[in-house]
This record gives structure tokens, C-alpha cells and sequence, in this order.
């Protein structure tokens, strides 16, 4: 069911608006709010027939590039993919297995407090760095974040 218009997979945010020299700046509420409603947005995209729990997710590239995405769900369950996976398999296709997140917002359309499962963290983590931002749905409809060394402290590494 779709209920509001999609996105664009891959857009820009205005190279005024956003400095590609500082990756781990602060985002402004405007940058914010931009990546949030981006994130609610997709969330009408979610193939959701089982949980009916719609996400969304929209990555900012280091470069300013916003990609989302949305969850999958499957009839087996275990093979739904969440709405952050999806993002990053799409970012990596249109930009290559170079890029690297600046910031994360996460969405749903069920009013939901809800942070990124642990799967989605050391997924995230594999194309961030530890100031990586996450936003997500926390109680009575705010907006909470987080740093990725935060969410995930003692992230899997291969040889290190
Ligand atoms: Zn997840």
C-alpha cells in the first residue's frame, strides 16, 4: 500500500547545506528533519504483510549522497531484511564498496520507539566510523541518537 509519494533513491543534499570536508560535523535540525522525513517517507515502500511494522531508513554518505531504504519481510520470517540493510545494499550498488555513512536516520509508520536491531548495527558498522550518527524513534514520538561506538561497542572485526 502506498500512501505517500517515493523518493528518489539516490539524492543530494545542497553542497551549501552540507560539507563533504567535514564528515563527523554535527548535523543541523534542517539536515535532520531532511533526513528524517526521508526515512518516513520510504517507510511507505515497506513490504510488510506479516508485523505490519513499516521502516524506513535513509544513510548520508560522506560524499552527501542520501540513499534509503525499507524493510522486506519474507513468508519464511527469517528472511526479512530490515529497512538499514536494505539502504546500505543499495548504496553500495549506485556508489561502490568505498563509501562510508555520516549519518543514519531510521523511521517507522507504527508510532514505535525502536532502535536498529543488533544485525543492522554491525551492518552499519561495517561502512562507518565511530562518530557515525543514528537517529531513531524514541518514546512519545522525539527523535533519539546516537553514535555508532555507542550502539555498538564491541563490534565483530575480521583481522584486527
Ligand atoms: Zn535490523
Amino acid at each position: 500500500m502506498l500512501s505517500a509519494p517515493a523518493p528518489d533513491s539516490l539524492t543530494h543534499i545542497m553542497s551549501s547545506e552540507l560539507s563533504a570536508e567535514q564528515p563527523s560535523a554535527a548535523l543541523t535540525p534542517a539536515q535532520i528533519a531532511s533526513l528524517q522525513q526521508q526515512a518516513v517517507t520510504v517507510a511507505h515502500h515497506a513490504y510488510a504483510p506479516y508485523s505490519n511494522f513499516r521502516v524506513g531508513a535513509a544513510l548520508l554518505l560522506t560524499d552527501g549522497t542520501i540513499v534509503t531504504g525499507c524493510n522486506v519481510e519474507n513468508a519464511s520470517y527469517r528472511l526479512t531484511t530490515c529497512a538499514e540493510q536494505t539502504a546500505i545494499t543499495s548504496a553500495v550498488a549506485l556508489r561502490g564498496p568505498g563509501i562510508r555513512i555520516r549519518a543514519i536516520a531510521v523511521a517507522n509508520l507504527n508510532q514505535t520507539a525502536s532502535q536498529p536491531c543488533g544485525a543492522c548495527r554491525q551492518t552499519i558498522h561495517e561502512f562507518s566510523t565511530p562518530d557515525t550518527i543514528v537517529y531513531f524513534p524514541a518514546e512519545g514520538g522525539s527523535i533519539a541518537q546516537a553514535t555508532m561506538a555507542e550502539l555498538l561497542p564491541a563490534a565483530f572485526l575480521l583481522n584486527e
